[in-house]
């Protein structure tokens, strides 16, 4: 049986399945100075989101010659905080959980989307200030506009289906879509500045990388057209649910100030937990505090694979979300 660390929290009922399976589960936040120096060393598997960080010093400190630790499972997609070479060199095991939160993210940028064009968020804080402001509030119908993905993997296809049952008509801007798969139920673009062009509503759904830092900036933002496709006035909007860092946040509050922005939402930001992020003055913007994955469904999803994923190791089987 395998002795399991779980550091950023997991699904109740998945430790309990785990422990009743024989399995040794600790729960419990680890330093990361405390990582550097061994403390995951005793364990097989250690079971992460994003709040921990498992570079180069963290995992050799922890296997191979410093310790017995042979997996580890990401409970969520992203694994930019996990160094996947220094894993694979000290023979250590990468999975993630990639389809289990999906419609969790899927709804929560529709939600986003819906709040922003109808000034939900806005609406409430004035109320709350004292201000009936039913003459300010006049917002814009998502219906007849076009929304541009940037990225167009699972996330964004769940996105793009609700969508389209709203009556929006879908961009995608996605460079591993090649022209042979593109099943033509939405407008595939091949270089992101005609994107941002076609699109007044435009949602993020790629992960960080190189390619995509900073990849909305002000440069792009100011093609967009603010007039939407069904001519109405609609003004420019953005989601980001996917991960901070492709949105450029300073540009962002720049495009807010000038109107070149009608509204920003943002779950995720560039430093996290974003306390005191120059975004929140703004009265246009509006955020949540990266809870894309945080619905009940989503973490009881996650349980099944975390579950799942630890059975093949036990059995020698590779899992199918194996990253290395
Ligand atoms: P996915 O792998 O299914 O889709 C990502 C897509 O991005 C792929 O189709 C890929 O081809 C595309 N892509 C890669 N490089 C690109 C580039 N340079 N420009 C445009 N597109 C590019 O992943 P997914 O499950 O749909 O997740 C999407 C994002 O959502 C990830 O960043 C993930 O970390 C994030 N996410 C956030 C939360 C949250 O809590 N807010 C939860 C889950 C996932």
């Amino acid at each position: 049986m395998a002795r399991i660390a779980v550091t950023d929290g997991i699904d109740e009922n998945a430790a309990e399945s785990l422990r009743k399976l024989g399995h040794d589960v600790v729960i419990g936040h680890h330093e990361p100075a405390s990582l550097s120096s061994g403390s995951l060393a005793d364990f097989d598997i250690v079971v992460i989101r994003s709040a921990t960080k498992m570079g180069e010093g963290a995992i050799s400190a922890n296997s191979g010659e410093g310790g017995s630790l042979r997996m580890i499972i990401r409970a969520g997609v992203g694994v930019d905080n996990i160094d996947i070479d220094a894993a694979t060199s000290n023979g250590v095991t990468v999975c993630n959980t990639p389809g289990a939160s999906t419609n969790a993210v899927v709804e929560l940028t529709i939600g986003h989307l819906l709040s922003s064009v109808r000034n939900i968020v806005r609406s409430d804080r004035m109320l709350r200030g004292g201000v009936w402001a039913k003459k300010q509030m006049r917002g814009s119908e998502l219906r007849g506009k076009n929304l541009g993905l940037i990225g167009y993997g699972r996330i964004a296809r769940g996105v793009a289906d609700i969508a389209r049952g709203l009556g929006m008509r879908i961009h995608a801007y996605d460079p591993y879509i090649s022209a042979e798969s593109h099943d033509g139920d939405y407008v595939l673009h091949h270089d992101v500045d005609s994107l941002f062009k076609e699109c007044t509503h435009i949602s993020v759904h790629c992960f960080l990388s190189d390619e995509t830092k900073h990849m909305v900036d002000l440069r792009r933002v100011s093609m967009m057209p603010k007039i939407g496709a069904d001519g109405i006035e609609c003004g420019n909007h953005i989601v980001n649910c996917a991960r901070g860092g492709i949105i450029h946040e300073s540009d962002i509050r720049k495009a807010l100030e000038s109107g070149e922005l009608t509204s920003a939402a943002l779950d995720v930001f560039e430093s996290e937990p974003a306390t005191g992020n120059e975004l929140l003055d703004q009265d246009s913007f509006s955020s949540t505090p990266h809870i894309g994955a945080s619905t009940k469904e989503a973490q009881a999803r996650i349980g099944s694979e975390i579950i799942s994923i630890v059975g093949d190791f036990e059995s020698g089987n590779i899992p199918p979300s194996k990253l290395n």
